[in-house]
């Protein structure tokens, strides 16, 4: 597989240090508000990218940091008469909330901040002893200065960065040069503190990521993740306090994923021209929001748009009819004796070719559009295929609906069965109003259109149409849509936005 490397700004084979296995660390949330769909796109190119990675074997030993420290939260937590902690546990839950509507796979390690301090301090004594670091009143800084690759993951020149700092904020006295940056910031009254050999006070956010590093993966990293928005200060901050320490490369890969623009201008909550992940999940569905982030190349940057997510909630909605389709077909297949026709051969073939297709677009830097378009182009021949050649060989049905399944997986899509999809959506967005009262209502709901439905059918049997009518019609007011068909009738949620 072929990734785009920040570092040495260009493609690279990957080939982990070990064999088999890829060791991986993107940064997290800090945990003083509910996630944007600008932050999801990070959280899941990650994910996506460890999902493949498992798909082609490797074991993936993934960690993500929760920051449940920081300014922010302090501020949150005066703001809302509570204490750090308490907004800090509290979107921490919302967090693991959020990540698993948007279908993101836990990591493997996942540790806060806050239980990791005394490996902070020991990592902040080591860059003291190395001469990297120094305390001025309780406050410890790196000697930016003293490391001399600083600036080459983001490719910032050092003169340039000192002019740029000297213009924008007054010097502070205490710091030996301008460019220096807090490891250890010492206590203002009120706030959360540990104890350490320098007095009261807390770790500063780039410390964190490095110390977590180390301790759950090792000193070098296979890859390490982020926004572009992360490269400067923080991962150039990251590294330059990994390596001083260790003498070693931080990570191998550095791999970043775009920015999400909205209205012209990066997403941002200081912008306030952003929206909540759960909120955009709530409207288009978990799967429509990861098709929307994956037809872009991860690391381009992308426009959030309502109209772009609904097309592509149109677009998981006519996989899901495809596979309904194509799986109640393949169950009735019967075993065929007689040699397959031309057409059933080329088609055969034409699947072999599938998954390598598949695979060839994702080694290339994670090419997830170039390999949903070999998804799709999957779905059209097997459409044409249905309708053009029959009778035809059921198997060959089956099979294409099982590569959907299969290439879908690392992609975190066409998952669902039909029938559970709907209770996903339903239950879903139970939770998102409030809490288990709502998801009992709509796990019965289920259960009441069903039996409207079974209603229905005795009525129509008796030759009662004109009632049978009104109640189909009453349901398809209420988004809901019944298909008769051999067999019976099946129902499904018309999803909101799309055409009748
Ligand atoms: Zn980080």
């Amino acid at each position: 597989m072929r990734l785009y490397n920040t570092l040495t700004r260009r493609e690279e084979e990957f080939v982990p240090q070990e064999a088999g296995v890829v060791r991986m660390y993107a940064c997290g949330p800090t945990v003083h508000d509910r996630f944007t769909i600008a932050n999801a796109r990070a959280f899941l190119t990650f994910d996506v990218l460890r999902r493949y990675l498992e798909f082609k074997g490797y074991k993936v030993l993934y960690t993500q940091n929760i920051t449940d420290i920081e300014d922010r939260i302090i501020k949150k937590g005066e703001a809302l008469g509570s204490s750090a902690q308490e907004v800090a546990e509290r979107y921490t839950q919302a967090f693991f909330e959020d990540r698993e509507l948007l279908g993101i796979l836990p990591p493997t390690y996942q540790p806060r901040a806050t239980e990791m301090v005394p490996k902070i301090i020991e990592f902040i004594q080591g860059l003291l002893e190395r001469g990297f670091a120094y305390v001025v009143d309780g406050d410890v800084y790196f000697r930016v200065r003293r490391f001399k690759d600083y600036g080459k993951l983001s490719g910032k020149n050092l003169e340039e960065l000192a002019a740029g700092a000297s213009g924008r904020v007054e010097p502070d006295p205490r710091k030996e040069d301008p460019l220096d940056f807090a490891l250890w910031k010492v206590a203002k009254p009120g706030e959360p503190a540990w104890d350490s050999p320098w007095g009261k006070g807390r770790p500063g956010w780039h410390i964190e990521c490095s110390v977590m590093a180390q301790a759950t993966l090792g000193t070098t990293l296979d890859i390490h993740g982020g926004g572009q928005d992360l490269i400067f200060p923080h991962h150039e901050n990251e590294l330059a306090q990994s390596e001083a320490l260790t003498g070693r490369p931080l990570a191998r890969f550095w791999v970043h994923n775009g920015l999400v623009m909205a209205g012209g201008q990066e997403m941002h909550k200081s912008l306030g021209n952003f929206e909540y992940a759960r909120d955009v999940v709530a409207r288009h569905g978990r799967e429509a929001v990861r098709l929307f982030f994956l037809l872009r190349h991860y690391r381009k940057p992308m426009d959030f748009s309502h109209k772009a997510l609904a097309e592509a909630q149109a677009a998981v909605e006519r996989v899901y009819n495809f596979l309904e389709e194509i799986e109640a077909q393949g169950a009735l297949a019967p075993t065929r004796a007689e040699p397959r026709s031309p057409a059933e051969q080329e088609f055969s073939a034409y699947l072999a070719t599938v998954r390598a297709e598949f695979e060839r677009e994702m080694d290339a830097d994670l090419n997830t559009a170039g390999a949903l378009g070999v998804l799709f182009e999957l779905v059209r021949r097997t459409n044409t295929f249905m309708q053009e050649t029959a009778p035809h060989d059921r198997s060959l049905l089956r099979r294409a609906g099982e590569l959907i399944r299969e290439l879908g997986r690392p992609l975190g899509l066409f998952q669902e069965e039909p029938k559970v999809r709907a209770k996903v959506t339903l239950s879903g967005r139970a939770r998102i109003i409030a809490g288990a009262e709502e998801e009992i209502i709509a796990g019965n709901v289920e259960e009441l259109i069903n039996l409207l439905v079974e209603v229905r059918g005795e009525l129509r049997a008796k030759g009662e149409f004109a009632l049978a009518d009104r109640i189909r019609a009453r349901l398809n007011e209420l988004g809901i849509e019944l298909r008769d068909k051999e067999g019976g009738t099946r129902w499904r949620l018309r999803l909101k936005g799309k055409e009748q």
